[in-house]
């Protein structure tokens, strides 16, 4: 194995360490529905318009009371009723409770909720059952505690999922500043590629990496644009990588190998790139190209940019692609989408049986995996290979769900049980 391959531990910090520079010059910012934001990132800082909750509630059906009165099992008449959405009502006369459903104003004076399900009720009032005791708070969310006015809820950088657009439209915004998501290029090479419509005369396969990474990059908050397959030829090469070069990020798939048609690193030294890594000791994925072409560069061919354009050369063999694309192109898409995550996904797993692969001295394995999440409360996901046919097959990919890592320590023993890494897919 050639001493100039980076181990994959030395390849992921180089590329953390790029993504983290590109993090400095900031996307442009866009302004969308509060509805269109879900998988955007966010831009701008969301503030409380307000303290939140606005008004000390009852976070249970039951009787709003003082704590201490309700404490001693007194018998305690109930001086009114309050439903959510009504303003908040009282004082609360002393000695007495007010009957209260969750998400209503607590009323002046109560300091915490007797749930329904614990107390006797007569006509004469309402009684905490006997020995319980209530504190003070108890099912009572206080005004403010949540948040106050004007505080930042959110931080730009963030991945706006469900949960932010609910926050978000708890503060009144109909519509989010969000980062403009990055154009990556998608360029397939090799002679023997046709498109997906297209019937592959003998020797031909379809063209299955470009959609792939389309819908990786979409996944990972990119615009994908996928460019015609490139012949295995230099002036080929040359026109793609000049047409890519108004993009932000490039992808291209194949001819990284060492073999006589792999042309694609000659083709971005013409192109002035800079080569940061040009092989990693992973498998699959081993023949990794990752460069930058050099924003004076760039700019020979595209007045408006400002930064250097990432390129990454991914091994052709769709699994391999994919693989390298998690563990390199995702850290630095998400540098260039605005996110302050940065970085491949892993996890923990069991495995449920002994692998029929073995680790390989110096070399960290990804082999397709299928995981079952949350089968068993007390003990970890459980993990197994599926069966495939090497870095080609795709109905091993497609019947995945994440990557077993195995690690470059050919000593370490993989048997069913063993806790392993995943890589998430
Ligand atoms: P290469 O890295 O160019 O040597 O390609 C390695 C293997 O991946 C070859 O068998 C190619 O035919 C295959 N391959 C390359 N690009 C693609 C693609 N876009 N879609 C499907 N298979 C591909
Ligand atoms: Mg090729």
């Amino acid at each position: 194995m050639s001493a100039d391959l980076l181990t994959y531990q030395e390849a992921a910090a180089l590329v953390a360490e790029h993504a983290a520079r590109l993090r400095n010059i900031p996307p442009a910012i866009e302004r969308v529905d509060l509805l269109a934001a879900a998988g955007r990132v966010l831009a701008s800082p969301l503030y409380a318009d307000q303290d939140q909750p606005p008004f000390a509630r009852s976070t249970r059906d039951g009787f709003a009371c003082r704590a201490r009165e309700a404490s001693t099992h007194a018998m305690l008449p109930v001086a009114g009723s309050i439903r959510a959405g009504q303003p908040p009502p009282g004082p609360l006369p002393p000695g007495a409770a007010w009957e209260i459903m969750t998400g209503a104003p607590i009323p002046d004076g109560a300091d915490a909720v007797m749930m329904v399900e614990h107390v006797e009720a007569s006509a004469c009032g309402v009684r905490l059952h006997a020995p319980r005791k209530l504190e003070a708070g108890e099912n009572v969310v206080a005004r403010g505690a949540q948040a106050r006015a004007g505080d930042e809820l959110l931080a730009p950088g963030v991945l706006i999922t469900a949960g932010q657009i609910a926050l978000a439209a708890s503060c009144g915004k109909s519509a989010l500043d969000v980062f403009a998501r990055p154009r990556v290029a998608i360029l397939s090479t090799g002679d023997e590629l046709v498109p997906i419509d297209c019937e592959p005369g003998p020797g031909q396969i379809r063209n299955s990496s470009s959609p792939m990474l389309a819908a990786m990059v979409a996944a990972g908050g990119g615009g994908p644009w996928i460019l015609p397959i490139a012949a295995d030829s230099d002036a080929a090469l040359d026109a793609a990588i000049h047409q890519a070069v108004t993009a932000d990020l490039l992808l291209i798939t194949g001819g990284v190998s060492a073999g006589k048609y792999d042309l694609v690193e000659p083709a971005l030294a013409r192109a002035g790139a800079h080569f940061h890594c040009t092989g990693v000791r992973i498998q699959p994925g081993k023949p990794l190209v990752f460069a930058e072409i050099p924003k004076h560069k760039r700019a020979a061919h595209w007045e408006a940019d400002k930064r250097p354009l990432p390129v990454f050369g991914l091994p052709g063999n769709p699994i391999s692609s994919a693989v390298t694309f998690l563990l390199f192109a995702s850290p630095v898409l998400d540098a260039l989408s605005g996110r302050v995550h940065l970085g491949p996904r892993f996890a923990l797993a069991r495995l449920s049986a002994a692998p029929d692969r073995r680790p390989k001295a110096g070399l960290t394995r990804f082999l397709p995996a299928f995981c079952t999440f949350g089968s068993h409360p007390e003990s970890l996901p459980e993990v197994a290979l599926v069966s495939w046919q090497g870095s080609g097959d795709l109905a091993a990919l497609a019947r995945a769900n994440c990557f077993l890592v195995l690690p470059d320590d050919a000593s370490q023993a993989l048997d069913a049980g063993t806790t392993v890494r995943i890589l998430l897919s």
